[in-house]
């Protein structure tokens, strides 16, 4: 009998056979730094690995490398080196030892950041706004799907029971994937990524981790770590990440990336004040923002916001206390204290981070 692909992976990753080579001892201060970066759709992360001669202490440590643009949708086969600029190291749980992942920005042969490079900018907004620390939090929702993009665990050919039992859920009958959300968790703490929490959502197979609070362009770097470390775990279980808004269309709840948001002026006593200014201003400009909550200029969001699944419309701003069908929510807390920060509910789960806070700054501190 021939065996598949996928079953010759499965005895390839078993951890006796693997852990036979990864045990076995790395001559002098040899390191294995896997550069990872976004590519050309804006969403889809990639990889790949380059010996250094002695353990880098931070990025900069990490030379400039380049691959092969055209096959990532970031270049033309004619003129296709892209370069990666390294720009947070962080440590490698799958290699584990001094190994490193090093997160990049991507630049074309002319220097120039690339299309899907939205870190550059965000990174100049930050800095124009560095005195206000902002803070993020953001809430990445994602769907485990079986390699037959299928969810991990529904019926071949049906669904399972109504929503209602599986949000923070315990129990075999509602759970399905907590081992790579386990997984997930110790890798990201033993990466150095600051994930705050993670829950079961309220479709079967979905899930959430919290990232932050982490100031400035930091939100973007962490999340994108944090999202390349999910796919990578698993792919260990055979499984898929899918971080598509609206996953399965109907009586399902969609999947979003909750961006909370503060100043240092909102976290102190009388902020709700600058909070509620901030919120004013959100109000003016729901279209600009929509934009950017999402890779497809709103097209991707609009399936899920409608209104139903604890979403409000893309149509139009609203914001409330404690209020989960808004744009922005203030959380009830927060209108207690006085201070503290602001919920925008609209990013997609599939949006650019780095998109989603250079445009909160611009529009709440650099009033643009
Ligand atoms: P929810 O009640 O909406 O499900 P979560 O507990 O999932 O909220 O997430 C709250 C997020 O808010 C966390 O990521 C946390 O880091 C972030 N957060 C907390 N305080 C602040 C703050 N002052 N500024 C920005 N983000 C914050
Ligand atoms: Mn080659
Ligand atoms: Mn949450
Ligand atoms: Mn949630
Ligand atoms: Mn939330």
């Amino acid at each position: 009998m021939s065996s598949s692909p996928i079953e010759w992976k499965c005895v390839a990753d078993k951890p006796a056979v693997m852990g036979r080579y990864m045990g076995l001892e790395v001559p002098g201060s040899l390191t294995q730094a896997m550069y990872v970066w976004i590519d050309g759709s804006g969403e889809g992360l990639r990889a790949k690995t380059k010996t250094l001669d002695t353990e880098p202490k931070c990025a900069e440590d990490c030379p400039v490398w380049n691959f092969d643009g055209s096959s990532t949708g970031q270049a033309e086969g004619c003129d296709s080196d892209i370069f990666l600029y390294p720009v947070s190291m962080f440590r490698d749980p799958f290699r584990g030892g001094r190994n490193k992942l090093v997160l990049c920005e991507t630049y074309t042969h002319d220097k120039k950041p690339s299309e899907s490079n939205r870190r550059k900018s965000c990174k100049v907004v930050m800095d124009k706004a560095k005195d206000d620390k902002p803070w993020f939090g953001i809430e990445q929702e994602y769907t485990l799907l079986g390699l037959d993009k299928h969810p991990f665990g529904w019926p071949k050919n049906g669904f399972p029971g109504p929503q209602g039992p599986y949000y923070c859920a315990v129990g075999a009958d509602k759970i399905l994937g907590r081992g790579v959300v386990e997984a997930h968790y110790r890798a990201c703490l033993y990466a150095g990524v600051k994930i705050s929490g993670t829950n079961a959502e309220v479709m079967p197979a979905q899930w959430e981790f919290q990232v932050g609070p982490c100031e400035g362009i930091a939100m973007g770097d962490q999340l994108w770590m944090a999202r390349f470390l999910l796919h990578r775990v698993a792919e260990d279980f055979n499984l898929v990440v899918s971080f598509d808004p609206k996953p399965i269309p109907g009586d399902w709840n969609g999947a979003g990336a909750h961006c909370n948001f503060s100043t240092k002026k909102m976290r102190e006593k009388g902020g709700i004040d600058v909070i509620n200014a901030a919120i004013k201003k959100l109000s003016t400009t729901h279209q600009r923002h929509i934009q950017v909550y999402d890779p497809h200029q709103g097209k991707d969001n609009e399936r899920r916001l409608t209104g139903l699944h604890e979403t409000s419309t893309i149509l139009e701003f609203s914001a409330g206390v404690a209020n989960r069908n808004a744009s922005v929510r203030i959380p009830r807390t927060v209108a207690e204290d006085g201070f503290g920060y602001l919920e925008d509910r609209r990013p997609s789960s599939n949006c650019d981070p780095y998109s989603v806070t250079e445009m909160l700054v611009r529009t709440t501190v650099l009033n643009e």
